[in-house]
């Protein structure tokens, strides 16, 4: 992990009190947060009343964290899903939009579903990358515009970003990248590694906003064996690596062919499973696989959103719990930007698939959208200690989804329009599903940004025909 996460501009410390705050899943009574100007809490004092000078919060959640996000998905919300279909169709649709999208069509989309995410609880994104060049693969002239345009958008919104700049090189086992791919690819671990340093100096200098690199590999799909030894030897290593791993059966069935073993089983033979590894999806795992990837201490990246909405399967995400894994939730193509609806997505597809309740706690569930994906990015704890970032979302109490609620079971019964105000780095930068803080975007709502960024995706209007000629004089013989 590199990047700012601490020291900006002198600004005031501010402190918060919290009428109810969620510690570790708790309901703790009239908790006051200070927090320094460097972004982070330096101090907690519980039932406690409010002093003058005390900005005076409700219900208040740890910020929540997005693990795993293509920003650039949420162009196809609400136009792929009447049509039947599975994850391979729907990839089309996605190739189809990635190729519309230049650095300031990027930035644009982005900037939007940021917002969205913002405004929604999420107080982090993990941004799984692999859009870096242009179309028929050449570099645009400035080789980083692609990664910039992101890191400008959530600076634009003031959500904290990892970019998880991705390696892609292959097309599927032993194939060549198919020509809608050919945007995704460096040729070689080697000249991705290379890429990923210099974008390193130039995303480790922003004072202000909150922003990370991290790594990714796509996929065994995506990754031949000796890149993947290659990337993982080459990458620094403080820094979070994330992999989409058995989403689909055809994965793990094409891996078997060519490698004769599992992705995990792969991961394993490279020494890539450690707590610094981030998994997404893992839908489809043998018990073999499950031991594995607990054993290592590895973070599981469900979507259950997204996984339900592609047809993907549930994974067995209770017992990878079990077996020692983190698991942590994204919002993966952003057909859905809500972290309520993640975690209780989660539960609800372990009720489905063992007839019983109560799979994973409340707390759990809270632990695995707040500390599991700020530690899968990098970003350290997230309990609300002294010294952890000060990343807050007030949620409301009175709505007609949310009244007569427990607090600490907050996570089975609000939405997103339940969130208020929403603090990163120790600063209000949403309230009520406005943005208030950042340049140029106070004010706006997610969805005033989104509105131009899908116009300027719009295919161009077909002529208009030309108009027929007049009829000859005397009319038709
Ligand atoms: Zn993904």
């Amino acid at each position: 992990m590199t990047g700012d996460t601490g020291s900006g501009p002198a600004r005031p410390a501010v402190t918060y009190w919290c009428e109810t705050l969620l510690i570790d899943g708790a309901p703790t009574p009239g908790v006051r947060l200070e927090a320094g100007a460097d972004g982070r809490i330096t101090r907690v004092t519980q039932r406690s009343a409010p002093l003058p000078g005390d900005v005076r919060l409700g219900t208040v959640l740890p910020g929540m964290a997005n693990a795993h996000s293509h920003a650039f998905h949420r162009a196809l919300r609400g136009r792929t899903h009447a049509g039947g279909g599975d994850f391979w169709q729907w990839r089309e649709a996605m190739y189809q939009v990635a190729g519309l999208l230049d650095p300031e069509l990027y930035f644009e989309l982005a900037r939007a579903v940021f917002a969205e995410m913002l405004a929604s609880g999420y107080t982090a994104v993990g941004e799984f990358h692999y859009l870096h060049h242009r179309s028929d693969g050449t570099p645009y002239p400035h080789r980083h515009a692609m990664e910039l345009a992101l890191a400008r958008a959530a600076r634009a919104v003031g959500i904290r970003l990892v970019l998880l700049d991705t390696l892609y090189l292959s097309g599927g086992i032993r194939k060549p990248l198919a020509p809608e791919q050919r945007a995704f690819g460096d040729g070689s671990a080697s000249a991705w590694l290379e890429r990923w340093q210099t974008l390193r100096t130039r995303v480790a200098d922003d004072p202000e906003v909150k922003i990370g690199l991290g790594a990714a590999l796509h996929s065994v799909r995506a990754v031949p064996p000796e890149a993947l030894r290659e990337a993982l030897a080459g990458l620094p290593p403080t820094v979070p690596v994330h992999i989409h791993l058995s989403e689909q059966p055809q994965e793990n069935a094409d891996c078997r062919a060519a490698y004769g073993t599992t992705p995990t089983g792969l991961l394993a033979s490279l020494a890539g499973l450690s707590p610094r590894l981030s998994v997404v999806h893992a839908t489809h795992l043998s018990d073999a696989d499950v031991a594995l990837l607990g054993a290592s201490e590895v973070t599981v990246v469900m979507c259950p959103t997204t996984e339900a909405d592609l047809g993907d399967g549930i994974g067995p995400a209770l017992r990878l719990h079990r077996a020692g894994a983190r698991i942590a939730l994204g919002s993966d193509q952003n057909a859905v930007v809500d972290p309520f609806l993640e975690m209780r997505g989660l539960e609800a597809g372990e009720r489905l698939a063992s007839g019983k309740r109560g799979r994973f706690t409340p707390a759990e569930l809270l632990a695995a959208a707040t500390d599991n994906g700020y530690f899968c990015l990098g970003l350290g704890a997230h309990r609300l200690r002294p010294g952890e970032l000060c990343d807050l979302v007030e949620v409301a109490t009175d709505t007609v989804r949310t009244l007569g609620s427990a607090p600490a079971q907050l996570p089975l019964t609000a939405t997103s329009a339940d969130v208020r105000r929403v603090i990163v780095h120790g600063r209000v930068v949403a309230d009520s599903g406005r943005l208030v803080a950042w340049d140029g975007t106070a004010g706006h709502r997610p969805e005033e940004l989104l509105r131009s960024a899908l116009a300027a995706l719009e295919p161009a209007p077909a002529p208009a025909p030309a108009p027929a000629p007049a009829p000859a004089p005397g009319g038709r013989p």
